[in-house]
């Protein structure tokens, strides 16, 4: 065992030492350790320092874990998959021990929050609640019913992505005649091709996998195969549409909302909404439901005026008399096609990606006064992966792994972790992983404009723990920062990528080298903004929603999501939806996902961070001075205080919403 690198007390990990079959065995190691480590401290009850001892442990296991994690994504084997399959069950079924650990909870809660620096405080209050939400104060009879419960609507959650998949595989739809497909892009019709070689039948395949349906109906001139496409994709998993009642998710909700409002009950909460914004910046369901019914409100004229300039075009330019919901996508993509005619093949002949970093890490010195240097010699996982070390003040303050192309045994998507957390004494590193293409040959990666600000989205998160300046992991740089705040930094970043004098850094043409022209840049920002009202009101929809459902699920009777929908609609939508359109049954999101009670912080988080970066817009703080003031504010706070203190330090005021609609493109 002394020779598992996993276990191994280097700094870094040495990537290229890990075989999969260290994972097992280091895992049981860990795990072991941590479980010794949690006895001793529940046998500790009131001490103050169990939360850095606490802290401890867990960066001790998070270090084997997060290793093999990484690895399963972005270097995975199938030695290696089954290796870390074999783990993930030990790991969970620990985690979730730990959760449950009534003597750790009760130690903890022991403790004199007087007794401990404002930082720990805020420490001990996180970790308290977390054990509370998940139960544990619970006692006898209550305590085994919470657990059938949460037993019950694990099992219920799974079903219903179950029959999600199942439904999205039921259907296809066969095409003999290429005519049918006109206007569908080559590409698309090669993966239909595939598909059918691989059902083994002629011509083209149409499924329900997203890339193919949306394919027919942003595309397809055909319009009743757009109306037969969109009435399966909009009716999986329920009573309604060609698989009808087959794999309905209806009951499934009804129930699922049911054990939901009684867990809430147990806990001593009024309703799941409530039980989701404990531990979130959002005051409570009234706040929300303001803030998104206000959104709705600001944009549903606009967006009802998109809709009729839509339906016009479509009359006279697409021969469409009367705009069906089927006819949504493909007219939206022939009048943004015509109004902003944009090749994205062009810009990203503009990008190169040494340059695109170049622009992206003058842009953090500007801001923040930190400085990127490429450092050699460090254990990686791939050759392509580079390791950067950061600079601020003349001292390394940070470290980061970046792997930016796609390749055989790597996770598509793109998405940063932590690597190691800050420590007394120790640097914080992190990964940021993106899949953009390869190079090809001598010449450097080029990129698409996307991918460029996906690229500083994940910089965004990246420096929100690079640059956090606490000591105690579980409420340093990302850790501890409410769910609904956390895509503050990687949002706002995301800002800057769209600025013009950013594009003209970012970019070199492959030929003539020069920047992206001006039209092309104005071109750029106007399909950015293109039928945003629409977009934001369908936003608006959902997250109603899901709040509106789950804040009525706390009573007996919850009500029919049918209902909750339809009231929904009526306030924000612009859209005549069929009465047999049914997305919530195929909506995992909520229903089998994270997100219950908390779509609205999509939303949420972009107003933070569309408002954080209008202060550069205004102009009267020069952008060094605001940059330093969003580091020490917010970057460099990590958990220590909530969310919205944070930005009203950097703001000088709380959250507006008017830039955010303004980013969807919605005028004052
Ligand atoms: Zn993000």
């Amino acid at each position: 065992m002394s020779n598992n690198p996993l276990l191994a007390a280097d700094a870094l990990p040495d990537f290229a030492a890990i075989r999969p079959e260290h994972v097992v065995p280091a895992v049981e190691a860990a795990i072991a350790d941590h479980a010794d480590a949690m006895k001793a401290l529940a046998a500790r009850p009131g001490d103050p320092a169990l939360l850095a001892d606490k802290d401890a442990a867990d960066v001790a296991i998070s270090r084997v874990w997060g290793v093999v994690s990484h690895l399963v994504m972005v270097a995975t084997t199938p030695e290696l998959r089954e290796a870390h399959g074999q783990a993930q069950p030990l790991i969970d079924a620990h985690f979730s021990a730990v959760g449950q650990d009534k003597a750790l909870y009760q130690a903890l809660k022991a403790i004199d929050p007087l007794a401990l620096p404002e930082n720990e405080r805020r420490a001990l209050t996180l970790a308290l609640q977390d054990f509370e939400l998940s139960g544990v104060a619970l006692d006898g009879e209550a305590a085994q019913d919470f657990a059938a419960n949460r037993i019950e609507m694990g099992r219920l959650s799974t079903e219903f992505s179950n029959a999600v998949l199942d439904a999205t595989e039921a259907w296809t739809l066969e095409i003999t005649d290429e005519a049918r497909l006109a206007g569908i892009p080559e590409a698309d019709r090669a993966g239909m091709r595939a598909a059918a070689q691989r059902a083994g039948k002629e011509g083209w395949l149409i499924t329900l996998h997203a890339p193919s349906v949306m394919a027919v109906l942003s595309h397809a001139e055909d319009r009743e195969l757009r109306e037969e496409a969109y009435r399966a994709w909009n009716t999986r998993a329920s009573d309604q549409g060609p698989n009808a009642g087959q794999f309905d998710n209806g009951p499934r909700i009804a129930e699922i909302l049911s054990r939901r409002g009684k867990a809430a009950l147990a806990l001593g909460f009024e309703d799941p909404v409530a039980v989701s914004l404990a531990a979130k910046m959002a005051r409570d369901g009234a706040e929300v439901d303001a803030f998104l019914s206000s959104l709705g409100a600001a944009a549903r004229p606009q967006a009802a005026r998109d809709l009729a300039s839509l339906a016009e075009f479509a009359r006279d330019e697409l021969n469409i008399a009367d705009l069906r919901p089927w006819d949504v996508g493909f007219a939206s993509e022939r009048m943004r096609r015509k109004l902003h005619d944009l090749d994205t093949s062009e810009i990203r002949r503009y990008l190169p990606l040494p340059r695109v970093t170049e622009a992206l890490f003058g842009l953090v010195r500007e801001l923040f006064g930190v400085e990127f240097r490429a450092a050699q010699g460090v254990p990686v996982w791939h050759p392509d992966v580079r390791y950067f070390t950061l600079h601020r003040d003349g001292h390394e303050v940070a470290s980061l792994y970046a792997d930016f192309f796609a390749r055989e045994g790597k996770r598509g998507g793109a998405w940063m972790d932590s690597a190691r957390p800050r420590q007394h004494g120790v640097t914080p590193v992190a990964y940021l992983v993106t899949n953009f293409a390869p190079p090809v040959g001598d010449a450097p990666a080029y990129i698409t404009h996307n991918d460029m600000v996906t690229l500083f989205h994940e910089m965004g998160h990246c420096l929100h723990h690079l640059l956090g300046e606490v000591d105690l992991p579980s409420i340093g740089g990302i850790a501890g920062v409410e769910w609904d705040a956390v895509e503050l930094p990687s949002q706002f970043l995301e800002n800057f990528a769209w600025e013009p004098a950013t594009l003209k850094a970012a970019s070199a043409h492959e030929e003539s080298g020069d920047p992206l022209p001006d039209a092309m840049i104005t071109r750029m920002l106007g399909a950015q903004k293109f039928l945003g009202a629409m977009g934001l009101v369908r936003q608006a929809e959902f997250a109603l929603f899901d709040l509106r459902l789950h804040r009525a699920a706390g009573g007996d009777n919850a009500p029919d999501y049918r209902d909750v929908l339809a009231q929904v609609r009526s306030e924000v939508a612009v859209i005549d939806y069929p009465e047999w359109h049914r997305f919530p049954t195929s909506f995992s999101h909520i229903f089998a996902g994270g997100y219950a009670a908390g779509y609205y912080s999509y939303l949420w988080a972009e107003r933070l961070s569309a408002d954080a970066y209008a202060a550069f817009e205004e102009g009267d703080v020069s952008r060094a001075e605001l940059g330093e003031r969003f580091r020490a504010e917010v970057l460099s706070r990590g958990g220590t205080r909530p969310a919205i203190e944070n930005f009203t330090a950097f703001r000088g005021r709380e959250p507006e919403n008017e830039p955010l609609l303004e980013s969807w493109g919605i005028a004052a």
